[in-house]
């Protein structure tokens, strides 16, 4: 599963745009707990899973989503609605962070922290470890690299002390050793792009997008004007700009004809 902070407000906003995501299946999942925490039966989440599928694609089968719908329906308890608003980051772990030797071991370092207090402010047992596997921690930390490379970085790290492996076999999971309380750094809101964000706070040029909220690094060259949205929402804000004005021309010429 992909993190996500405030579940509650993710699917309701993918149930208001009719949208299954990239990963249609943890969509449904965290739609059918939304279902739940407003207050409807498991029984109704179920029904309600296939009116939100047949919204977001009307080509769907139900047939064929069937087994997938009535299991999500049947663990839709299992674990509650995720609602966190942010973590924070200590100016010591922040430190600590610093003297490793290496960008990229820097930014793993501190993308593995954040991973783990997400899972500590999710579960009270969770006790630092960082349950979200490597591929997709090496995405939040905005590291592309070799398998090889990214075991040498995990290797670094529990050498330095500042992770610890499990001891299970079919546990590949990594637990943060160097978590300390004290004054706040940063607070993170957004857990995509960590990486980024980490050199954002150092100065790199990086900026949060003012529509998504994604860290994205700032274009070159920078056209006078201070860059307000990523690449995507650049996009999207242009073309809605462009059928307002479509449509004020339009408006324009029928009172104009009126006069
Ligand atoms: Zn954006």
């Amino acid at each position: 599963m992909s993190i996500v902070l405030n579940e509650y407000e993710w699917a309701e906003r993918m149930i208001n745009n009719h949208d299954l995501g990239k990963r249609p299946v943890e969509t449904l999942n965290r739609v059918a707990k939304y279902y739940l925490a407003t207050g409807y039966s498991k029984r109704e989440v179920r029904r309600m899973l296939d009116t939100f599928l047949i919204q977001c694609d009307p080509s769907a089968s139900l047939p064929s989503w069937s087994d997938m719908l009535d299991k999500i329906a049947k663990n839709v308890d299992k674990y509650p609605i995720i609602r966190v608003d942010g973590i924070d980051v200590t100016v010591k772990e922040m430190e600590t962070i610093e003297k490793l030797d290496g960008k990229q071991l820097r930014r793993l370092a501190f993308t593995l922290l954040c991973v783990a207090k997400y899972w500590d402010a999710v579960s009270e047992r969770n006790d630092h470890w960082a349950n979200t596997s490597d591929r997709e921690i090496m995405q939040m930390a905005n590291i592309s690299t070799s398998i090889k490379r990214q075991s040498a970085l995990f290797a670094e790290l529990k050498n330095a002390d500042m992770v610890r492996f499990s001891k299970k076999i079919d546990n590949l999971n990594v637990k943060v050793v160097f978590m300390e309380e004290g004054e706040a750094a940063l607070h993170i809101h957004d857990f995509r792009n960590l990486g980024y964000q980490y050199l954002k706070y150092y100065g790199a040029p990086y900026f949060e997008c003012e529509n998504c909220g994604l860290t994205v690094k700032i274009q070159e060259p920078a056209r006078g004007r201070r860059q307000k949205y990523c690449p995507s929402c650049a996009i999207e804000v242009k073309t809605r700009q462009n059928v307002n004005a479509v449509m004020r021309r339009r408006n324009a010429l029928r009172c104009a004809a009126q006069i």
